[in-house]
């Protein structure tokens, strides 16, 4: 890792955040675009949509299969909803792309990924996003495992991409090759510089890198290994990103923010129990403790 420039410290991306202007309108915040949601599986995008808002974003509107659409407006009143078109299991199909590409043409951010489930069709239309999408987008879950499908799978991003798999999903990434014992930092930032792309490797000590600089985040519990943890982050970085803040830094910022809420929300209610939701709760107060 010679090359690279270690960050362990998040101060300086910190001081991107600004209180906000008295003048100020929710357009100047960034609208979200979060993709994502199959049958079973809706609270997932809904947790990236409100931990959006929850961050500062200004306007979140989350993009999911149209029979879960009124299940999923119910669940949290401040974010709008779109219903997409779906295949006979629920699933987006490739020509829900022209849907999803209008929608990210009048947004600052795209999150994509969280609950959507995995098919050849999927595959296709993550794929096509990725390459053809210029608006900026963190992508997780089942759309890094779509992208693991291709033969390269970062190559040609169509604009600024921030990945975050866990390590399962990195794997996929690397196509299930013998990763080096201890040296998947290397590998990430290798792959980042590659294709241009900022990974989050997700784990106790998640660790961002664009190839020149490598940040490990030192927030964060044992709490958070629950259902949805994820799910919440990349709607953490998508507000950052879309409030203008440079790929790296959105990520660095993120996860350091993301795991501060977990660690006040252990404090204050444990971490035995803790699951994703309390997350959203306790982001308002990580950002104050830095604003
Ligand atoms: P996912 O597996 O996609 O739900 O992501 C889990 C999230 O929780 C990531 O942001 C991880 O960094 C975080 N997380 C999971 N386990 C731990 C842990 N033991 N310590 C700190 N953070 C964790
Ligand atoms: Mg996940």
């Amino acid at each position: 890792m010679d090359r690279t420039k270690r960050k362990d410290d998040a101060g300086p991306a910190l001081l991107r955040l600004q209180p906000r202007k008295t003048n100020s309108h929710k357009g100047d915040y960034g609208r979200v675009l979060a993709v994502g949601g199959s049958p079973g599986m809706s609270g997932s995008i809904t947790l990236t949509g409100v931990a959006s808002l929850r961050c500062g974003a200004g306007l979140t509107t989350i993009a999911a299969p149209k029979s879960l659409q009124p299940l999923i407006a119910q669940f949290e009143a401040s974010c709008m909803t779109i219903g997409l078109s779906e295949d006979r299991n629920g699933q987006l199909p490739m020509h829900a792309r022209a849907e999803i590409a209008k929608a990210a043409r009048i947004s600052d951010v795209v999150a994509v990924g969280p609950g959507l489930g995995r098919s050849h069709g999927l595959d296709l239309l993550i794929k096509d996003l990725y390459c053809d999408l210029t608006t900026p987008m963190v992508v997780d879950a089942d759309a890094i495992n779509a992208l693991g499908s291709r033969e390269n799978p970062l190559a040609a991003p169509g604009g600024p991409r921030v990945l975050t798999p866990h390590p399962g999903e990195f794997r996929r990434l690397a196509h299930n090759r013998e990763l080096p014992k201890g040296r998947w930092t290397d590998v990430a930032a290798d792959m980042a510089k590659q294709n241009g792309v900022v990974l989050v490797l997700k784990g106790h000590r998640t660790t961002v890198t664009d190839g020149d600089h490598v940040y490990s985040n030192e927030t964060g519990n044992p709490g958070m290994a629950t259902a949805g943890a994820g799910d919440v982050l990349t709607g953490v970085i998508a507000a950052l990103l879309g409030q203008g803040i440079p790929a790296f830094e959105a990520a660095q910022l993120g996860v350091y923010l993301h795991g501060l809420a977990g660690d006040l929300a252990a404090k204050a209610i444990g971490s035995d129990g803790l699951i994703a939701s309390d997350l959203l709760d306790y982001l308002e107060a990580a950002f104050q403790q830095h604003r």
